[in-house]
C-alpha cells in the first residue's frame, strides 16, 4: 500500500520559517530535493544538494543531488530512508552558502486521490517586512531584499523593495529575504 509522508521542514537557524511537505514512499530524494528548492526559492538550476541521517553530518549522506535530479543520492526512495514518525534529516543547498535545513518526520498517512505528489502543504507565516525607501516617500511597500552594505553601515536591517533596491542601492550586495 502506497503511503504518504508528511515532512516538517524548517531552515536549521531560522526556525520559525517552515515548509510542510506530502511525498509518497516510493518517491525518490530526486523529488524531495526538487519541491524543496522550490519551496524555499532555491533555484533549481545550479547547485548540489544532499540529505543525511540527522548528527551525522561529514560521516555519510544519503549521496549528492544535483539540479534536475541526477547524482548519487538521486535514486534513494524516501521508503528506504528509515524514518519512522519524528524521525530527522538534515538537508544541506549548496556546499558553497551551506544553507542548512531541518527536515523531521511528523506523520504517515493515506494518500489522498485526486492529488499529486510531492506538494506542499503549508507554510510558516512570517512577519512581513517593508521597504525603507519607499517608507521616507510614505509608502507601504513589501521588503524582498536586505541591502548588506547599507545594514552593516547602519547597523539595522535595511529592507528594501525591488525597485528600490534597482534604483537606490544598485551596486550593493543584498540578499533575498523569504517569508
Ligand atoms: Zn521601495
Ligand atoms: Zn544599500
Amino acid at each position: 500500500m502506497v503511503e504518504v509522508y508528511v515532512f516538517k521542514a524548517a531552515f536549521k537557524y531560522r526556525e520559525g520559517l517552515w515548509r510542510r511537505i506530502a511525498i509518497k514512499d516510493g518517491q525518490t530524494l530526486a523529488d524531495f530535493d526538487g519541491i524543496l528548492r522550490e519551496a524555499f526559492n532555491h533555484d533549481t538550476w545550479d547547485h548540489l544538494s544532499e540529505f543525511y541521517p540527522v548528527h551525522a553530518r561529514g560521516m555519510s549522506g544519503f549521496g549528492e543531488i544535483e539540479p534536475h535530479g541526477g547524482g548519487s543520492g538521486a535514486e534513494v526512495r524516501i521508503a528506504d530512508l528509515g524514518l519512522s514518525e519524528g524521525g530527522k534529516l538534515e538537508y544541506v543547498y549548496d556546499f558553497g552558502d551551506n544553507i542548512q535545513h531541518v527536515i523531521t518526520l511528523e506523520e504517515i498517512v493515506e494518500p489522498e486521490s485526486g492529488v499529486k505528489y510531492p506538494r506542499i502543504t503549508a507554510k510558516s507565516k512570517t512577519r512581513k517586512r517593508y521597504c525603507v525607501e519607499c517608507k521616507l516617500m510614505g509608502k507601504k511597500t513589501v521588503a524582498t531584499w536586505i541591502c548588506i552594505e547599507c545594514s552593516e553601515e547602519a547597523g539595522a536591517d535595511i529592507c528594501l523593495c525591488a525597485d528600490c533596491l534597482t534604483s537606490e542601492h544598485e551596486d550593493h550586495d543584498a540578499e533575498e529575504i523569504q517569508y
